[in-house]
C-alpha cells in the first residue's frame, strides 16, 4: 500500500491523530492519500471501520472509494459511514427520526419537487408571483436553510424581505404537514439534531475517531459547522482539497473554509503535493498557466515526470452540429486505434450541449453514458411512476398527489382539486386524506382515485419492489398512455429502466425476498452499536425502512446513473462540474465560446469569471494523455441561433502547448460551415495534423456576423449608443426583427438591445 506513495504522500497518509489539511492541485493524489490513510488507520488498529467516517462528494465517490478501501484490506464495509453529506445526514434523520421531529416515512423533495410545492404555496395564498417570483422564494429559502438560519432568526429590514421570512415559515409549516423534506432541510435538521441532543451528540462523537473529507474546497459554511460538531473535542478532521478546483460557490460553497479550517485546526499541519500523477506536460502546464490568470490563490505548483505527451489539440467549428459531428469522428479514430470507450470523456460547461452530441454518437451507433445532468430519476415518466410510490408510502404527501392525481387524465378537473384543497385545508388534513370528506360531483371520480392509491399500497405488502413498480406502471395507466403517445417509446424503455434499477436495488441493499412495504428486522451494524449504548437506544428509536421507503430515498439522493448498464464500456458524456475528481486517457471540452463557457451570467462579475475559470481548470485537468477543446462559431441555444466570440480562456493557454487543428474561419458563417465539411470529410486526425498543422491564435478575428436593417455587426465591434455611450458586442442572436446584441457598455454595465429597433453607431 505505502510502495506506491511518493514521501510527501506517505507523511500525509501516516500522520499521527490530530487535524490535518492536505492543499494540493489536480491530480496529485489527494483522494489517494485519503482512502490510503483510512486503510492504514484500520489496518494499524488505531480505528475499526466503525470508528471512521468520510465525505465525498458524490455517491459516485463514495462507491469508488469503498472498493479502493476493500481492494486494500478486506474488510466489511457494511455500515461503514462513507458517502456524501446528504447521504450521511438522511441516515443520521432516519436512524433518528423522532428526536430529529420527522415523520418515520419522511420523503425527499428534489429541488424541481421544491419549486412546485413553492408553487403551490404561492398560489394558496394569493401571493402576486410577479412580486414574489417561486424562484426567488426557493432561493433565499435555500440560500437561508445553507446559513444555518431559520425563519426566526431572521430580520426583517423591509417589507419584502418580511414577506419573504413570512414565506419561508409556510413553506416550513407545509413540508412538515406533508411529511418532506428538501436537501437544505437534511443538512440543517441533521445540524439540529446533533447540537441541540447532547446525548445523540456525545454518542457519535464518541464513535467517530477519525472523520476525512474529500474536495474540502467545495463544502458550504453548514456543512463545516456540522463537521465541527461531530468531531468535537477528540476526532480527528482530517481534510483534503484545492482551492483552485472551487467550483460550487453559486450554491453557496465556501472556499474560506480552507483558511478557516487551517487556522482553528490544522495549523501547522498542512502537507502540499506538487507532484501531478495523472496528466502529461502540456495538458498540466495549459492548466497551470490558465489558472495564474486567477487572483488570490492560495498557491501551488503542479509538476509531472511523465514528459510532454501530446500537445492540446484545439478545433473550431462553423456550428455546434459540425462540433459534434468533428468530435464523434474523433471519438471513432480513438476507438479505432485501440482506446476502451469508458476512457473517453465529453464535457460541457451546460446541460442543453448534450443533446446535439448525444444525437450524433446515437447516430453512429457508439453507446455512451450520460452522467449527472438531467438525472434518470429527474425524469418525467419516471417522476410520475415515483410520485405514485410515493402517494403509496406517505399519504400526505401533496407534491405527489397534484403531480398524478389526473395523470394520466381521469377527468378530475382543477375546479375539483381546488375544491378538495379548500377542504384539506379546513380540516387540517392532507390531499387523499380529506377525499372521503367530499360531497357532490367531484366526489365520485376522486375516491375512484383514492381507491386506486389503496388498491396499490395493498399489493405493496405482497409483491417486492420490482413487481411493485411493474404494477403501478400497469394500473395506472401510465403504460397505455406511454403506449398510446407516439412518441412514447423511449419513456417506455425508461420506465423499464425504472424496473431494472429496482432490481437491482433489492439485490444490492439484500431485499429481494422482502415484499416492497414490508419494513426488514434490523439494520445490521447499526442496531448492534445501539445494542453497546443503551444509552442511545433510549435517547432514540432505530427506524429501519421498508425497500419501498429506500428506493424513494435512493431516488432523490443518487444521480440514478443507470446501472443496470454500469458494466457496458461507453463513452462518458457529462457536465465539468460532474466531471470532479475523476479521470480519462481522453477529454473533450466542448464549446470554448464567450457567454457559454465562461458562462453569460458570469461575465460582468469578476468572481463570477474566476469561478469559470476554475471549472476550466478542472475540466483541463481531468485528461491523461490526450485533450481537445472545441468551439462553434453558431450555435442553436434555447430555441436561438447564437453567435459568439471565441472564450477568452483559449487565449490563457500557452501557444508552445497547443495546437490549432482546423483552418480558420474569416468567411461568413455559411462559408466556413462548406470549408468545414470538406476538412472534415474521410481524414483521420493524423493526417489533419499534418495539413493544419500549429495555427498560431491570431487574436479575434471575428465571423460572427449579422446584418439588420443594411447595417452589419460583429461580435467584438465596438458600438456607440446615444444613451449608454460605448461598448462592445458580446453576442448575437436571432435574425431579422428578433435579431438582439449582447453589449458590453463601458459605463452601464451589459443589456441586451434589439438589432432593429435600438440606434447603435458602429465605431
Ligand atoms: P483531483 O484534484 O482531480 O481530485 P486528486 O488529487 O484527488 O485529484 P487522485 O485522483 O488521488 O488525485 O490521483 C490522480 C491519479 O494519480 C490517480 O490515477 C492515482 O492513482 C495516481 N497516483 C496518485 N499518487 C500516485 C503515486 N504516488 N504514484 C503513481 N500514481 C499515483
Ligand atoms: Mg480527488
Amino acid at each position: 500500500m505505502m510502495d506506491r506513495l511518493n514521501p510527501e504522500q506517505r507523511a500525509a497518509v501516516t500522520l499521527p491523530s490530530g487535524h490535518a489539511l492536505v492543499l494540493a492541485g489536480a491530480g496529485s493524489g489527494k483522494t489517494s492519500v485519503l482512502t490510503s490513510r483510512m486503510a492504514w488507520l484500520i489496518q494499524t488498529g488505531q480505528v475499526s471501520p466503525h470508528g471512521l467516517a468520510a465525505v465525498t462528494f458524490t455517491n459516485k465517490a463514495a462507491r469508488e472509494m469503498l472498493t479502493r478501501l476493500t481492494s486494500l484490506l478486506p474488510i466489511d464495509t457494511r455500515g461503514m459511514w462513507v458517502g456524501t453529506f446528504h447521504g450521511l445526514c438522511n441516515r443520521l434523520l432516519r436512524m433518528h427520526y423522532r428526536d430529529a421531529g420527522l415523520v418515520q416515512t419522511f420523503q425527499i423533495l428534489d429541488t424541481a419537487d421544491q419549486l412546485a410545492s413553492i408553487k403551490r404555496l404561492v398560489k394558496a395564498n394569493n401571493i402576486d408571483d410577479e412580486k414574489f417570483p417561486p424562484k426567488e422564494i426557493q432561493k433565499f429559502i435555500n440560500a437561508c436553510k445553507e446559513d444555518g438560519q431559520r425563519p426566526g432568526d431572521l430580520d426583517a429590514h423591509d417589507p419584502h424581505r418580511r414577506r419573504l421570512i413570512e414565506l419561508y415559515q409556510l413553506y416550513q409549516d407545509q413540508c412538515e404537514r406533508e411529511g418532506v423534506v428538501d436537501f437544505g432541510e437534511l443538512l440543517l435538521r441533521a445540524y439540529e439534531l446533533l447540537s441541540r441532543n447532547a446525548p445523540i451528540r456525545e454518542h457519535y462523537q464518541r464513535r467517530f475517531k477519525h472523520i476525512l473529507v474529500d474536495e474540502f474546497q467545495d463544502t458550504n459554511v453548514l456543512q463545516y459547522r456540522w463537521l465541527r460538531l461531530l468531531a468535537g473535542e477528540q476526532a480527528s478532521l482530517f481534510a483534503v482539497g484545492d482551492d483552485d478546483q472551487s467550483i460550487y460557490a453559486f450554491r453557496g460553497a465556501n472556499v474560506g473554509n480552507m483558511a478557516d479550517f487551517e487556522r482553528d485546526y490544522a495549523r501547522g499541519n498542512v502537507i502540499r503535493l506538487e507532484q501531478n500523477y495523472r496528466s502529461c506536460g502540456h495538458i498540466l502546464e495549459s492548466a497551470n498557466a490558465l489558472i495564474e490568470n486567477n487572483s488570490g490563490r492560495l498557491g501551488k505548483n503542479l509538476w509531472t515526470d511523465s514528459g510532454e505527451g501530446e500537445l492540446v489539440r484545439i478545433s473550431e467549428l462553423a456550428s455546434d452540429a459540425l462540433e459534434a459531428q468533428w468530435i464523434v469522428d474523433e471519438v471513432r479514430a480513438l476507438i479505432a486505434e485501440g482506446k476502451p470507450r469508458r476512457e473517453i470523456a465529453i464535457l460541457y460547461r451546460s446541460n442543453a450541449q448534450s443533446r446535439v452530441i448525444e444525437h450524433r454518437l446515437f447516430s453512429q451507433g457508439l453507446p455512451y453514458k450520460v452522467y449527472g445532468g438531467h438525472r434518470f430519476f429527474e425524469r418525467q415518466e419516471i417522476k410520475h411512476v415515483l410520485a405514485y410510490l410515493r402517494l403509496m408510502d406517505n399519504a400526505d404527501d401533496d407534491t405527489a398527489f397534484l403531480r398524478v392525481v389526473n395523470f394520466p387524465t381521469r377527468g378530475i378537473g382543477a375546479r375539483s382539486v381546488e375544491q378538495l384543497a379548500d377542504l384539506a385545508r379546513e380540516r387540517g388534513t392532507s390531499l387523499l386524506r380529506a377525499i372521503p370528506y367530499l360531497q357532490g360531483r367531484a366526489a365520485t371520480s376522486l375516491m375512484r382515485f383514492a381507491t386506486l392509491i389503496q388498491d396499490m399500497a395493498s399489493q405493496a405488502q405482497i409483491l417486492s419492489l420490482p413487481e411493485l413498480i411493474e404494477h403501478v406502471v400497469h394500473h395506472s395507466t401510465l403504460l397505455a398512455h406511454y403506449q398510446a403517445d407516439r412518441e412514447g417509446a423511449e419513456r417506455l424503455e425508461n420506465l423499464q429502466e425504472l424496473v431494472n434499477a429496482a432490481t437491482v436495488f433489492v439485490g444490492e441493499e439484500g431485499f429481494a425476498e422482502l415484499p416492497a412495504g414490508r419494513v426488514p428486522e434490523a439494520v445490521p451494524g447499526e442496531s448492534e452499536q445501539a445494542m453497546q449504548n443503551p444509552e442511545q437506544a433510549a435517547a432514540s428509536v432505530l427506524a429501519p425502512m421498508s425497500p419501498l421507503g429506500s428506493f424513494l430515498t435512493h431516488a432523490s439522493l443518487e444521480a440514478g446513473d443507470n446501472q443496470a448498464q454500469a458494466g457496458q464500456d461507453a463513452i462518458q458524456l457529462m457536465t465539468i462540474h460532474a466531471a470532479k475528481g475523476l479521470e480519462f486517457d481522453a477529454v473533450f471540452i466542448t464549446g470554448l465560446e464567450e457567454g457559454l463557457f465562461p458562462h453569460e451570467n458570469s461575465l460582468f462579475d469578476p468572481g463570477g469569471i474566476e469561478e469559470e475559470r476554475r471549472l476550466m481548470y478542472v475540466a483541463i485537468t481531468r485528461a491523461r494523455q490526450r485533450l481537445y477543446i472545441t468551439l462553434a462559431q453558431s450555435r442553436m441555444l434555447h430555441g436561438q441561433t447564437r453567435y459568439a466570440m471565441r472564450s477568452r480562456f483559449l487565449e490563457e493557454l500557452p501557444e508552445q502547448h497547443i495546437k490549432w487543428l482546423s483552418a480558420r474561419y474569416t468567411s461568413s458563417p455559411m462559408q466556413s460551415e462548406a470549408s468545414s465539411g470538406a476538412f472534415r470529410r474521410g481524414q483521420s486526425w493524423e493526417s489533419k495534423d499534418k495539413s493544419y498543422s500549429a495555427q498560431p491564435y491570431g487574436g479575434r478575428s471575428h465571423t460572427s456576423v449579422l446584418e439588420v436593417n443594411g447595417q452589419t455587426f460583429r461580435v467584438g465591434q465596438g458600438v456607440h449608443h446615444n444613451r449608454f455611450g460605448e461598448g462592445t458586442i458580446i453576442n448575437l442572436t436571432g435574425q431579422g426583427e428578433d435579431a438582439q446584441a449582447l453589449i458590453q457598455f463601458r459605463e452601464v454595465g451589459s443589456k441586451t438591445l434589439a438589432l432593429a429597433i435600438a440606434k447603435l453607431d458602429t465605431v
